[in-house]
């Protein structure tokens, strides 16, 4: 996988282009707008949504993405305080899923299209 591809990926980019933005820029922190996606890439036209459902399969990868994250923040509890009471360990996972949420959902997004749809050059003319 290439560099550009990872970076696409994090900054969720088109997987076509790695130009236009798969998402409502500026918006990652509002609770109400960081999950609306724009229709198609407006640099090379390339759709966000080509199928129904069609991100369905990209919970599997939030999925993932958050059991990594538990895993990371149990294990920095139990080093930094190992008699840990099982409440804190639900509230730091609970507020560790919050704060991560809107950028877990973005991600699982652009991987899940990133694994479909190939990196064709900036300079591809549109599809539409
Ligand atoms: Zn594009």
């Amino acid at each position: 996988m290439r560099s550009s591809t990872l970076k696409s990926i994090y900054q969720c980019k088109c997987p076509r282009c790695h130009k236009g933005d798969m998402f409502l820029r500026g918006k990652l922190f509002n609770p109400a707008k960081f999950s609306i996606m724009n229709k198609s890439c407006a640099h090379c036209g390339q759709s966000f949504e080509p199928e129904p459902g069609y991100y369905f399969g990209a919970m599997f990868v939030s999925y993932g993405i958050n059991t990594a994250l538990f895993i990371t923040a149990w294990v920095a509890l139990s080093v930094l305080k190992p008699d840990y009471s099982l409440s804190l360990l639900l509230s730091l996972l609970g507020i560790t899923v919050l704060i991560f949420l809107p950028f877990i959902y973005r991600v699982s997004r652009a991987i899940w299209i990133a694994i479909f749809i190939s990196y064709k050059g900036e300079d591809i003319p549109s599809s539409s």
